[in-house]
């Protein structure tokens, strides 16, 4: 977490402890961090304060849209779980992607109709970075589907992206404070006015009506100050994560065979150096590059006992043994120079141990 937004949270756990829908001079106090916190998120969001809804995590937001309108919904197959399953089990239609993750503009054509409720597009892909042009989706679905509304899962966008910008094409936006540097375990659903959506948990009212149960008021100001201050510096770290993610992708590259970038650099967010290796079985390179203490993941998923490569790589149609070699490294606010070396030298010694290994098995 940031450190401001660790120190925000503390006071709401002593002195200032106290339920903001409760009517004595403590709770007046906790409510007044809720509205004031209300106020600063809506401004970096590019929303009005009333059209912010705080929730207990990311999946929660993405959920209370897709499941709170009712109607057929149809989202892309590189979306986060959290918007792909409930797609799915409401029987929503999913379109493919192209081969750097983009939802298909034409399948998404040819699917848009008066009975389709909801369409939910990320702004950012979590695995390998993709940024949607969320304004060509917004257009196609104003003009094809104009009843529907547009959600994007923007969880992965906050670091990256101006949501101001963002705001003004979309109906409903999901985030979620761990992603910046806030907690885990408390998000947000941005809803726009007039918008009428099913609560997700019903209950207290809270929220009005549209999320109840007792505000996590110490998560809240924390995450309003991991998102104020993600925002005062997303330029100047855009320009020092991609130097540094540049530097993470041609190191690798220059030290070890049978690099291929998954998604080219113009086309996603700085801080993602998500690469296939050649012959390289993602879950023992995991195995060696933690012993070094060098922390990334593959996003793959263990069905039936045999490794299966992540449903976004199967979706942008990687072929199947590249995919079964990813690497999914993410660069964020504490990372320095120094990491990044560190990652080359253990990244590449690990793969040159494994394809050692390989040839000697016999
Ligand atoms: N959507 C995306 C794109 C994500 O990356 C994540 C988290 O990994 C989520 C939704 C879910 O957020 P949370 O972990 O707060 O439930």
């Amino acid at each position: 977490m940031r450190p401001g937004a660790v120190e925000a949270m503390l006071p709401f756990f002593s002195e200032r402890f106290a339920n903001p829908s409760g009517s004595h001079r403590f709770a007046r106090d906790a409510r007044r961090a809720v509205d004031e916190a209300r106020d600063q998120v809506a401004e970096v969001l590019g929303v009005s304060p009333g059209e912010v809804v705080f929730t207990g995590c990311g999946t929660e937001a993405d959920n209370t849209a897709i499941l709170g309108v009712g109607g057929l919904a149809v989202c892309g197959a590189a979306e986060h779980p959290a918007v792909l399953h409930p797609t799915e089990h409401r029987g929503g239609i999913v379109v493919g992607t192209d081969t750097a993750g983009h939802i298909d503009l034409d399948q998404l054509a040819d699917v848009l109709s008066p009975d389709v409720a909801i369409v939910s597009v990320m702004a950012v892909n979590n695995e390998v970075g993709t940024i949607t042009d969320l304004a060509a989706v917004s257009r196609l679905v104003r003009s094809l589907a104009p009843g529907a509304l547009l959600h994007t899962d923007a969880v992965q966008a906050v670091c990256w992206l101006d949501l101001r910008q963002i705001a003004p094409l979309v109906d409903l936006m999901s985030f979620s404070a761990h992603k910046f540097g806030g907690p885990k375990g408390v998000g947000v659903l941005t809803i726009r006015d007039g918008v009428k959506l099913a609560p997700l948990i019903s209950g207290g009212g809270q929220e009005r009506e549209r999320r109840s149960g007792t505000h996590n008021v110490a998560g809240i100001a924390a995450l309003t100050s991991a998102l104020v201050e993600t925002d005062h510096q997303r330029i100047s770290e855009n320009a020092r994560l991609a130097g540094l993610r540049d530097r993470l992708i041609d190191g690798l590259s220059g030290a070890i065979e049978g690099v291929v970038e998954t998604v080219q650099r113009d086309r996603k967010t700085a801080g993602s150096a998500h690469v296939c290796l050649d012959g390289i079985e993602s879950e023992s390179l995991l195995f060696l590059l933690d012993q070094a203490d060098v922390c990334a993941s593959a996003a793959s998923a263990c069905a039936s006992g045999a490794m299966e490569p992540s449903h976004v790589l199967a979706a942008m149609g990687v072929e199947h043994s590249l995919a079964m070699g990813a690497l999914r490294m993410t660069l964020g606010h504490t990372t320095t120079v120094d990491d990044i070396e560190r990652a080359i030298d253990v990244v590449a010694s690990s793969v040159q141990h494994l394809r050692r290994v390989a040839v000697a098995r016999p």
